[in-house]
């Protein structure tokens, strides 16, 4: 990550100035307010506001008057209670926004979650920073055989340094060439290129920021398709962090999500099934358990 020296006083400015409230607010999020976490080589994610915390979660599903906060064990019980019944509004009264620094290829998996309010840097209006994801070594890995949308072994040696070498001297070439477009020529008194269209050929590794805004809810489901490991690792990371400041934030909340959705598996009838005539002592094969080849995988990878 790189801040210049005038976005550091600025978060800094932010984080010193203190504002007195009646809204409740979560002491795990006040201390990470604006702070600003690396992600990546370039890459950032930083609160920048946020509404509501674990007791708003019970005022909305108790309709109270006053803060509707019980003890915090009878708290505890009734968001858990409406995790594992999928009673999910409650949990859309609390909203966090975020701003984000993310390569493009990075917030095109992003942008599919709808659920969110989005606004991001304009490239028609502002030229783009000369900042590209490249890799670390131990990230850049052969395509997987076994798995169409994954990774398999880490490139070695010279094959490593030969597309590291590749990644910077494209993202380079492109960079110099967008310059060159936007630039205008004084000595022919020819115009620079319109950056809404210069902007065409910087590759999909090139760096772009948003502000991003959702509740609660949705923002659970983000976390438990981008932070499980089946999702890319480049957006894998930004989703973990934004899990420890989930748990920071709303820390009952996380811990029914992490119980009922991160940690949880979800069984199929036949897979249920299954699992009974297990526990009966049955011995059930592929062949007799009613499932595809692929459901029958899954089940084994899963429950052994
Ligand atoms: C590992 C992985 C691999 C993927 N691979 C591909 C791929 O190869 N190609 C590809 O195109 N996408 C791919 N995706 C994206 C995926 O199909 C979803 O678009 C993305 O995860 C967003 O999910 P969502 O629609 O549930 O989320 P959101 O858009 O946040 O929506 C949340 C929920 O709101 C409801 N909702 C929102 N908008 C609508 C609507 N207009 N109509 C009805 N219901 C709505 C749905 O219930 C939805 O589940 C992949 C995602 C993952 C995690």
């Amino acid at each position: 990550m790189s801040l210049t020296p005038d976005q550091l006083a600025e978060i800094d400015a932010q984080r010193s100035t203190h504002q007195t409230t009646l809204r409740a607010t979560s002491a795990g999020m006040e201390a990470r307010l604006y702070q600003a976490h690396p992600v990546l080589d370039h890459g950032l994610i930083r609160v920048i506001d946020y509404m509501g915390d674990d007791a708003a979660i019970c005022q909305a599903a108790r309709v109270s008057y006053g803060r509707g906060t019980k003890a915090v064990s009878d708290d505890r019980g009734l968001i858990r209670y409406l995790m594992r019944h999928w009673h999910s509004t409650p949990f859309e009264m609390c909203e966090v926004k975020f701003h984000v620094k993310l390569p493009i290829f990075v917030a095109r998996q992003w942008i599919r979650h709808r659920t969110a309010n989005v606004n991001e840097y304009s490239a028609r209006y502002s030229v783009m920073d000369r900042e590209f994801y490249i890799p670390a070594p131990e990230h850049l890995a052969a395509q997987s055989v076994v798995n169409n949308q994954g990774r398999g072994q880490v490139l070695q040696g010279a094959e490593a340094a030969r597309v590291l070498d590749l990644l910077r001297e494209d993202a380079m070439r492109a960079y110099d060439h967008y310059e060159d477009m936007l630039t205008p020529d004084a000595d022919t008194g020819k115009l620079g290129l319109a950056r809404e269209l210069a902007r065409m050929n910087l590759p999909a590794n090139v760096y772009t920021q948003w502000y991003w805004k959702i509740d609660l809810h949705n923002l659970f489901h983000f976390l438990r398709l981008r932070a499980d490991v089946h999702a890319q690792y480049e957006i894998r990371v930004y989703a973990q962090i934004m899990g420890d400041i989930v748990k920071d934030w709303v820390p009952q909340a996380y811990e029914a999500f992490e119980d009922y959705r991160l940690g949880a598996v979800s069984v199929s009838a036949k897979a249920k099934e299954v699992l009974k005539r297990r526990l009966k002592g049955e011995i059930v094969t592929e062949a007799n358990s009613g499932m595809s080849k692929g459901e029958w995988r899954e089940f084994v990878e899963e429950w052994g």
